[in-house]
């Protein structure tokens, strides 16, 4: 094997020469926001990418469309390093989350690793992780054994403000709730209705009483989906859709049983008929990032010039499905800070700056850090053993689950 430096360096050529394709891959997807499991053109591009720097591409991987791999085997049997991409937009929203920052981010660090895997024992696989916003790509591949092979993942996420080597995240569960009642004329024969909407203000209101005696990282938040169709009607059906949160999933089960029962007792209340659905490929485990692997991108930053801070204890979390990756096998996410100054995700802000010169300059060096970090992972093989020591140290402590 060349000696490391030599191999960071091609890696890093490899990235550089191709500079100005990533950006425009980068701002084509997000020109063409495509939302969960509807990722088609950007799952196109991304494909041909890879193919055009050499990787073998599986096209709808594990038959879930718009999911792919592309693999690159090294010169011998070795470990397999997983680098993820998400392309998802939001609805309406379009690009507000920056996925078209981490499908860049993902591919370039694909590149550099592709260039030097002929001196590599093991392999890279560059997969392509769709709907992450609320539809759980990852939690369907993992059930389909798309990681089934991985020894690591790893992918990053564009934050604002400070970039960190990994923080955590929220378990969480969506839950669509729904109640059904009697339409009647709301002037003339209301005692002969029952009101849906009821349950849904019921609900609201008994989630409001609970929210005072949760811990401070639960969170509980719902938007109505359907509250009637004319004013002079008794509604017959009412629906909302929740998010339930917490920084572990025991506790955020607790919440969730907790929840049901506030449905339950509103349906009680309003005498109308409960449906409560638990969206099963959206529930999101929390995130409990690889150190040692995490420890190399940190380095690999800072190596650029680049500050990386540690995660404060109050820092603001959202939840992913990266979550349940790092519930059965190594892996990070770290986030790279697109502006100094603060942005909130999810806005139109954020959505605006993710396509921006300084975001893109800013993700480049953060996917060649990615890059050196997997080929570090791949030529090393004491950092898979700590990393591996690490998970099951966390698994006997049932911190993380393992792997059924
Ligand atoms: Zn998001
Ligand atoms: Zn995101």
């Amino acid at each position: 094997m060349s000696d490391p430096k030599a191999l960071h360096h091609r890696a890093l050529k490899a990235i550089d020469e191709r500079r100005e394709a990533l950006y425009a891959l980068s701002r084509a997807i997000h020109a063409k926001p495509e939302i969960a499991y509807q990722e088609r053109e950007a799952a196109i591009r991304l494909t041909e990418f890879l193919e055009g720097a050499g990787f073998t591409v599986e096209r709808s991987y594990r038959e879930i469309e718009t999911a792919y791999r592309g693999e690159a085997r090294g010169r011998g049997p070795g470990p397999t390093v997983a680098i993820l991409q998400e392309y998802d937009a939001l609805p309406e929203l379009g690009h507000a989350c920056g996925h078209n920052l981490i499908a860049m981010m993902g591919v370039a660090a694909s590149v550099g690793v592709r260039a030097v895997i002929d001196q590599l024992p093991g392999r890279v696989v560059a997969i392509g992780t769709p709907a992450e916003e609320g539809g759980g790509g990852k939690v369907a591949l993992i059930r389909a054994g798309g990681f089934d092979d991985v020894d690591a993942a790893m992918m990053i996420h564009p934050t604002s403000g400070r970039s960190l080597a990994g923080r955590h995240s929220l378990a969480s569960n969506r839950v669509m709730v729904e109640f059904r009642g009697k339409a009647a004329h709301a002037a003339s024969q209301p005692d002969l209705g029952i009101n849906a909407l009821d349950g849904i203000l019921q609900l609201f209101n008994n989630v409001n009483a609970m929210r005072q005696q949760l811990r401070p990282d639960a969170r509980v938040h719902g938007i109505i989906t359907a509250g009637g169709s004319a004013a002079n009607v008794i509604p017959d059906y009412a629906a909302a859709r929740f998010s339930i949160r917490a920084l572990d999933r025991r506790y955020q089960q607790d919440v969730l049983r907790r929840f049901i029962a506030c449905a339950e007792g509103a349906a009680v209340a309003t005498g109308t008929q409960l449906q409560v659905t638990v969206n099963e490929n959206a529930g999101y485990e929390n995130m409990v990032f690889s150190t040692p692997i995490a420890e190399r991108w940190a380095h690999h930053m800072r190596a650029q010039g680049v500050q990386v801070y540690e995660a404060r204890d109050e820092e603001r979390v959202g939840s992913t499905d990266m979550g349940n990756v790092m519930q059965v096998l190594p892996a990070i996410h770290p986030y790279i800070a697109i502006s100094p100054e603060p942005i909130p995700g999810h806005s139109i802000a954020f959505r605006e700056a993710v396509v921006g010169q300084e975001a893109h300059d800013n993700a480049i060096a953060a996917g060649k850090a990615l890059a050196l970090t997997a080929i570090d992972v791949l030529a090393d093989p004491e950092i898979l053993r700590k990393a591996r020591s690490e998970f099951e140290e966390r698994r006997a402590r049932g911190v993380v689950k393992g792997r059924s």
